[in-house]
């Protein structure tokens, strides 16, 4: 026990020397500027993240940023007029979303609407990836509502109310390049990307909204290939929050639908519209074949038509039929509705 206890206190003992010794040598005076290099290459411990720190980084990467706080209920400024606070929103509206043009030149995006359960909130828009100064545009044509700085949230953002009753909404700017009141067009650049408020990077916090309601913005446009999903969005109270099921065949089919029905409308004469909604089937198909049968007095060119073939088949003269028409080429499209009577 005794030469333990010794043994523990001589090891003791020397350590501390050794210690002091170690001491010594370092501040001495011929070391000083290599010890001084040394502590220049530590990093301070203070600058070291802690794990609360560290945690909340890690959620801020995975998030890309915060969501935002709703301007339109929470830091709305008394001097300001929500409008929509009070107003009578109708459970569902057809908006036309024809006339678009993307915010932003790229088509990433790095946060989606929804519910973030560890901030208790909904992220009302998406965040677009973007670099500080890249340009935002009008999506659609309308007039700036606000232009307003919120340091713990949107940071720089512009409002613009637009002609189709949507309103849109960008965030995290470093400039503007409008003022309240103006009237923009689609595509008109408003303002420079950046990365103020409450921002982990730099990006475009989007929004839409229909009087207040936030709607998710992937439900109107396809980011990923820039453009709207349809010509129309219909807004409806229990599904705004949704995102649009894209499928690229339907919506290809109905790109090719509305393209035959316009050139139908163009010509003026059409027989018979067929309803926009309607699927097309065998009946609606046979149906459509026998009300062109019935009136004979125009025709649909057809694949390998020319304006001969189709003047001698109605008994008519190329002439009598450029004429009728108002044709001044010898060249016709296919699919146009030409009067043959
Ligand atoms: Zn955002």
């Amino acid at each position: 026990m005794n030469i333990k206890r010794v043994f523990f206190a001589l090891t003791a003992m020397t350590l501390f020397a050794l210690g002091i010794s170690a001491q010594n040598m370092q501040s001495a005076s011929s070391y000083s500027k290599m010890h001084n290099d040394l502590l220049a290459k530590q990093s301070r411990v203070k600058d070291q993240i802690r794990v609360q720190e560290a945690q909340k980084y890690a959620t801020d990467l995975y998030e890309e940023c915060e969501p935002e706080p709703d301007i339109f209920t929470e830091g709305w400024d008394s001097d300001l007029v929500n409008c929509y606070k009070d107003a009578n929103v109708p459970n569902s509206k057809v908006l036309d979303v024809r006339h678009y043009v993307m915010p932003i030149k790229g088509n990433y995006v790095t946060s989606r609407y929804g519910y973030r359960p560890q901030f208790g909130r909904t992220h009302k828009g998406v965040d677009l990836r973007s670099a500080i100064g890249d340009t935002i545009y009008s999506a659609f044509s309308g007039r700036v509502r606000l232009t307003r700085f919120d340091r713990g949230g949107y940071g720089f953002y512009v409002i613009v109310r637009h002609d189709n009753g949507l309103e849109t909404i960008y965030g995290h700017l470093s400039r503007f390049l409008v003022k309240p009141d103006q009237y923009v067009k689609a595509g008109q650049p408003i303002a420079l990307s950046g990365n103020t408020g409450r921002s982990t990077g730099p990006h475009l916090h989007f929004e839409t909204r229909f009087m207040g309601y936030a709607i998710n913005p992937e439900a109107i446009f396809d980011f990923a290939n820039r453009c709207t999903h349809t010509d129309s969005y219909t807004f409806s109270k229990s599904t705004y929050t949704k995102s649009r099921d894209y499928a690229p065949s339907k919506r290809y089919n109905q790109a090719k639908k509305s393209v035959a029905e316009e050139k139908e409308t163009a010509s003026k004469k059409v027989v018979k519209k067929e309803q926009p909604q309607q699927k097309e089937t065998a009946s609606t198909r046979k149906s459509t074949k026998e009300s062109r049968d019935e009136s004979r007095s125009t025709y649909k060119v057809r694949k390998g038509d020319n304006l001969g073939k189709i003047a001698s088949r109605n008994n008519m003269t190329v002439a009598q039929l450029k004429k009728l028409n108002g044709l001044s080429s010898d060249n016709v499209e296919e699919g146009k509705v030409l009067r043959v009577k």
